[in-house]
Parts: C-alpha cells; sequence; structure tokens
C-alpha cells in the first residue's frame, strides 16, 4: 500500500546534520518552486515549527476533504500514516480522477515510520479472524462493524465490504445511531474508548460493551453469553497519548485551581471522561476554547502540541495541559524539518520519495465506508 515509487534524488543522510534556519530556507524555496501544485497539510498534533510550512492545518478528515477538493498534483501530508492514506483515497477517488483524465495526486508522508499506535491494535487479519470467531456465535449479519477515522484502510475497506462504515470523534454518536437503526449489535474498532464513551451517553451499559481481546485464546476474552448479550463489542484498541489521563489528575486540578473546567477528548479512560466537565473531539476542544470568555480557566487532556499552540493562541485564558507527563503524539513528532524539506526537494527533482498509494480495491472499499459516513454526517 505504500510505496517509494523511484529512486531519490536526495538521500535522507544528507539531511539530517542541517541546521533549522538551513531547513526553512530550502522549504521556503522548494514550497515557492512547486508553487500551486504543491498542498502541505498538517495535523494539529504536529509541532509548531512544520506546523509553520503547512497551507492547511486541521484534523484527519478536515485536512482530507479541503484535499480532495484542492486542484493540486502533490499532497505533503504532515500527520501519520492512515492519514496519508485516507487522503490518497479521497483525492484520487474515480470522479476526481475523471476530472482530472486520470492524472492521480501524488501523497507523501514525509516519514513513514510515522504511524499511529491505536490504528496498529487493529490489523485486517485479527478483524477478519474476530469476525470468523463472532459467526460463531451470533449472526453477523447482526452486526455492523465501525471503525474509527484512525485505522488502516484495510479496515475501513472492510467496513465497506460488511455494510459498515467510518466513523470520527465528533460524529460517532450520529454514526452509531445509524448503525443501530439497521442492525441489533455493533463492533467498534480500534478504538475501546472512544466506543465505549459514546455507547455510554446513548444508554448503553459496559455489560452491554464486552472488550474483544484480538490476542485472547477464545471468543477474545470474553464470553458466548457476553457477546450474545452485546449491544456494543469493543476492540481492545487504545490512544497511547490519551490514555496517559487519570482521574488523579482531574482530582488536583480540582483542588488547585478554582473554577477550572476540564475538557478532554473522547479517546481519553471513561474514568476520566465521566468526571471531566466538557468531552469533544479536537475541533470541538478548540471551538470551545475560542469561544470562551477572557480569563477562563482549562485543564485540557488532549495532545501536548495542540494545547501548546491553544495556549499560545488565546493568551486571553489561562489554560494547562492536564497531565503532569508529557503526552504527545510521538510518532506524528517523527515529522520534522528535516523530512519535510528531504521529501519536497525530491518531489522538486521528480523523484517522489514515500508515496501513500492504497491498493485499488481496498481504496474503493474503503471510499463505500467513508461516504456512507460523510452522507449521514
Ligand atoms: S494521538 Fe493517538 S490516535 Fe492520534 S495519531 Fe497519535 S497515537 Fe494515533
Amino acid at each position: 500500500m505504500s510505496t517509494n515509487v523511484s529512486l531519490s534524488q536526495y538521500s535522507f543522510n544528507d539531511y539530517r546534520s542541517l541546521d533549522n534556519e538551513t531547513l526553512n530556507g530550502r522549504i521556503r524555496l522548494a514550497k515557492e518552486t512547486l508553487g500551486s501544485k504543491l498542498l502541505i497539510l498538517g495535523h494539529h498534533y504536529q509541532q509548531d515549527e512544520v506546523i509553520e510550512h503547512a497551507d492547511l492545518r486541521g484534523d484527519s478528515l478536515e485536512l482530507s476533504r479541503m484535499a480532495a477538493e484542492r486542484d493540486c498534483e502533490f499532497i505533503v501530508f504532515c500527520g501519520v500514516h492512515f492519514m496519508a492514506e485516507t487522503a490518497d483515497i479521497v483525492s484520487n477517488r474515480p470522479e476526481r480522477l475523471r476530472e482530472r483524465d486520470n492524472q492521480r495526486v501524488t501523497v507523501v508522508l514525509p516519514d513513514m515510520a510515522a504511524g499511529c499506535s491505536m490504528a496498529d491494535m487493529a490489523a485486517i487479519d485479527q478483524v477478519e479472524n474476530a469476525w470468523a470467531d463472532l459467526g460463531d456465535v451470533i449472526d453477523t449479519s447482526e452486526i455492523t462493524p465501525v471503525t474509527y477515522i484512525n485505522s488502516a484502510a484495510s479496515l475501513k475497506a472492510f467496513c465497506g465490504r460488511h455494510g459498515g462504515i467510518v466513523c470520527t470523534s465528533s460524529n460517532a454518536p450520529k454514526i452509531l445511531e445509524w448503525a443501530f437503526a439497521k442492525s441489533k449489535r455493533v463492533l467498534f474498532f480500534p478504538d475501546q474508548h472512544l466506543g465505549r464513551n459514546t455507547a455510554l451517553k446513548m444508554g448503553i451499559t459496559n455489560e452491554q460493551m464486552p472488550v474483544w481481546d484480538p490476542y485472547a485464546d477464545e471468543f477474545g476474552g470474553t464470553s458466548a453469553e457476553a457477546l450474545k448479550n452485546s449491544r456494543v463489542i469493543l476492540w481492545k484498541g487504545h490512544c497511547s497519548v490519551h490514555q496517559m489521563f487519570r482521574p488523579e489528575h482531574v482530582a488536583a486540578f480540582r483542588a488547585n485551581h478554582s473554577d477550572i473546567q476540564i475538557l478532554v477528548h473522547p479517546e481519553c479512560p471513561q474514568d476520566v471522561n465521566d468526571i471531566a466537565d466538557l468531552s469533544g473531539s479536537t475541533g470541538y476542544i478548540i471551538r470551545t476554547v475560542k469561544a470562551a470568555k477572557p480569563g477562563t480557566k482549562w485543564a485540557i487532556g488532549t495532545e501536548l502540541h495542540l494545547v501548546n499552540r491553544l495556549k499560545k493562541e488565546h493568551p486571553e485564558q489561562e489554560i494547562h495541559f492536564l497531565s503532569p507527563v508529557l503526552c504527545m503524539c510521538s510518532t506524528m513528532y517523527r515529522i520534522d524539518l528535516a523530512h519535510l524539506c528531504w521529501s519536497l526537494e525530491n518531489l522538486v527533482a521528480g523523484t517522489p520519495v514515500n508515496v501513500i498509494e492504497v491498493n485499488a480495491e481496498i481504496a474503493k472499499h474503503s471510499l463505500e465506508a467513508l461516504e456512507r459516513m460523510l452522507e449521514i454526517t
């Protein structure tokens, strides 16, 4: 699914020792040379020095949506692997290809090691095996598979093939409502916390949400009875960043700061979500802080770079990071100025590196699941 399509003109080793000033100058020059052919996308969790070169900033779906509407030849996605896959799928969907006389948009991920630990917790073979095992206990035609957008394209394609759908952290409630209107149960992967926190708000109980452990010997570590009584079968996956926030961090802020509001992402565990004042997607967190009165006090439980940027952009508010330990997306952090410069200069030289091109069959079925989501949200 990911290919280095040609030998690169420049070796990454030559970029390692360059200082930031040199890299910034060369990045600006490459951007100027490529002009409107190039679109650089920067995810909200990306470090500031990279974000400064981004043409658009947003969450993964926003960025792919915006990219899909732009006329460009190259997308350099400063995010993680599954985001670049989604950008490739939507930018090169059949109607866009027809409009461009079959000229594909080349999507580049500056560092192939920029993966997502959550996405890696659900491999397609594991999901296929789970589906087969579930079929021994319950009727899989009664199950709608729902994958969080933070997943590999192969999982989105699985959902596409099985009448399922993709969700984001902002539309998860709507997507679950849609799934329950057509089926008795949902298999939700890869993030158990988003699935649980969303379903609890809909009145589904923890007893109705067994957790499927792909490494367990039998029934995903749960029981046939629990599966028969289930409404949502949660995949045992999590975000290593949001998993770090703990109820004691909430308690410490409340003890030491009067009138503080705790604002968290639904990828945080249930025990944190339940006691937070507000919980919502990255977009919701940004909008909530933007709309607050000067002097509002926040302790925010989401990725460190985003919280630091909010602090910088809203000096009129008092913003704290909810955890005493640094919770940052270390895989996204792998994309630095050196990788950005290297990938851009190779585009200028006509030797793209780290090209993400999703297999046509997988892209087709992924698009089915993505389009179902876009239709209802
Ligand atoms: S913050 Fe978590 S879910 Fe988001 S890309 Fe990083 S590891 Fe994946």
